[in-house]
């Protein structure tokens, strides 16, 4: 029956930047789903940990700073998280920054953290992670991506440029992991109301333009996310890859 194949029962994700914000919820909705759940990352994620369990699901919190941490740290904390919940069967690339400030004055330090957090990062976990996905031919990874994955934005050039990469990387390794069995996707969530976003929302005139240009009449919610990764890290996709799965309250259709 086609609910069961959104099921993910048995299954084991490893989702970055778990403990707040949009990777909170996916966390959570993912343990929902029926899945064990590895948390990397470099906060406190007691309370995800504690959501998780209490839906009878494990969760295993694996340290990593995805700022400092190079390619075989980061596949160290790969295969530590797939030892202590015995597989790996889904990535969840979600954790990020953003930094603001005019293209011209734009620091050099704000360009290389984030381009190591948002994008670094998100290459060398898939490509640890797709080693072993590889292996058992058998894996979905699900990369979070932006609406600056699609547009310039405004003073933020370094995450503009990390998350169009992100889909061009989406795609890229989509394409060659494809046959294998291992799909690998994105999601581009619109405008979400968490700290990623505070700025925005404590000026009340940007708050009020975006707002009011986003057919959905309302800023999203990090639970407005989870069904599309759940449907994303799930067999119900097994034919989806290389997709960028906009939820955007109808933002780029404007
Ligand atoms: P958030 O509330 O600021 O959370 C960011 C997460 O990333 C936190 O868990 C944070 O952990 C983690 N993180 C940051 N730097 C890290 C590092 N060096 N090492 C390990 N973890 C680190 O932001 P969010 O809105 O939930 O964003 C989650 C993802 O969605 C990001 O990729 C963001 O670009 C993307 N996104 C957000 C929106 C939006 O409107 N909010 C829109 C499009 C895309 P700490 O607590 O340790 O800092």
């Amino acid at each position: 029956m086609v609910l069961d194949t959104f099921r993910l029962g048995g299954r084991v994700a490893l989702v970055t930047g778990g403990n707040r914000g949009i990777g909170r919820a996916i966390a959570i909705a993912l343990a929902q789903a029926g899945a064990d759940i590895a948390l990397l990352g470099r906060g406190d994620p007691a309370e995800t940990v504690t959501a998780v369990e209490e839906l009878g699901r494990r969760a295993l919190v694996v340290p990593a700073d995805l700022a400092t941490a190079g390619p075989d740290q980061l596949a160290d904390a790969v295969d530590a998280a797939t030892a202590g919940l015995g597989r790996l069967d889904i990535l969840v690339n979600n954790a990020g920054i953003i930094r603001r400030a005019a293209a011209v004055a734009h620091p050099p330090e704000d360009w290389d953290a984030v381009l190591r957090v948002d994008l670094d990062a998100v290459f060398h976990l898939c490509q640890a992670a797709g080693r072993i996905m590889l292996g058992q031919g058998h894996g979905r990874i699900v990369n979070v991506a932006s609406m600056l994955s699609y547009q310039g934005g405004i003073r933020v050039p370094s995450y503009t440029a990390a998350k169009h990469a992100v889909v061009g990387l989406t795609r890229a390794l989509a394409n060659e992991w494809a046959a294998d069995g291992v799909n690998v996707n994105a999601i581009a969530p619109g405008y979400i109301a968490t700290d990623n976003t505070a700025a925005l929302r404590d000026d009340p005139d940007r708050e009020r333009a975006i707002r009011e240009r986003i057919p959905a009449g309302r800023w999203g919610t990090p639970e407005d996310l989870t069904g599309a990764v759940v449907f994303l890290a799930s067999d119900a996709a097994r034919y989806v890859h290389g997709a960028v799965l906009a939820v955007d309250g109808g933002w780029l259709a404007r």
